[in-house]
């Protein structure tokens, strides 16, 4: 018990700032695979909201296991379709009435991957989000799919129309983050951080060039860098197709330590640094 504490006091520990557990996937083990991980070297995991039915099970399994699990809600651009709008009542009921347990408003973004019939649909969602996280002084986490342009557009537009805002800057992470290293500078310049998974541990994966910078570019600091699974989704290889676990973040950290030349110790510090101060974790 005192080596535990010990323990406790000088490691630092990982947190998964997006994993779905309230999905299929873990259904048939949730409690244990969840406490699994405490045991693993997962401080936290954060579990955003998709849409109105995952509202209820993200909230039981925050207060199930609280200090542990940490509730986002939110409205996924995937999950728009014909009569959007009063699920989007439901949630921003829910989000209002849960706002001091939020540590974010979150899955939300724009995705034109697989389908873009309601692209103006997921932007007038998305603004309402992100003027909802503004009024509320609450980060966002934001997916994007083959719509870069878009998101950083209105994401730029929020922070210019909120700027005065008494809650200052809107901000948040770009989850899943794979993209180039000019799309990441304006992440950054937004003060945005970058969401990094499992994808850095795939074969032909360009992220980790990206991260560690070329004679243009400057390595992108670690102090912008966040850990995340995506969990059930993206386990890292070599467990690939797999259901991803936050444990599994280890072999992400290894390959950051790599990237930056760094430890893993030093890059789970930094991180786990990265999380508590943006989404205000005691
Ligand atoms: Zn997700």
């Amino acid at each position: 018990m005192v080596n535990a504490q010990i323990n406790d006091q000088m490691v630092n520990d990982m947190i998964d700032t997006h994993i779905h557990l309230d999905e299929e996937a873990y259904a048939p083990d949730r409690e244990e695979m969840i406490l699994r991980q405490r045991e693993s070297g997962v401080e936290a995991m954060l579990i955003p909201g998709v849409n109105a039915s995952s509202v209820g099970p993200i909230l039981d399994l925050s207060a199930a296991f609280t200090g542990l699990c940490y509730p986002a809600l939110g409205f996924h651009p995937q999950e728009v379709k014909e009569g959007w709008k009063a699920q989007w009542t439901l949630i921003e009921a829910a989000i209002r009435e849960h706002r001091d347990k939020l540590v974010a408003i979150g899955e939300i973004g724009l995705d034109y991957y697989w389908d873009t019939t309601f692209k103006a649909e997921q932007q007038e969602l998305l603004r309402l989000q992100l003027a909802l996280a503004q009024e509320l002084n609450l980060p966002v986490m934001i997916h994007n799919r083959e719509a870069t342009e878009d998101t950083l557009r209105i994401l730029r537009e929020a922070q210019m129309t909120h700027g005065t805002s008494p809650n200052g800057k809107l901000t948040g992470v770009i989850h899943c983050f794979n993209g180039s290293r000019e799309t990441a500078q304006q992440i950054l310049d937004m003060g945005f951080y970058l969401g990094i998974g499992g994808v850095i541990t795939f074969k032909n994966c360009k992220l980790a060039d990206t991260l560690a910078g070329d004679e243009r570019f400057a390595p992108i600091p670690l102090e912008r860098l966040l850990l995340e699974t995506d969990g059930p989704y993206l386990a890292p290889t070599p467990f690939r197709g797999q259901r991803n676990e936050s444990r599994l973040m280890s072999y992400v950290v290894e390959r950051l330590a790599q990237v930056y030349n760094s430890s893993p110790e030093a890059i789970i510090e930094a991180t786990t640094a990265n999380a508590k101060a943006l989404f205000r974790l005691k």
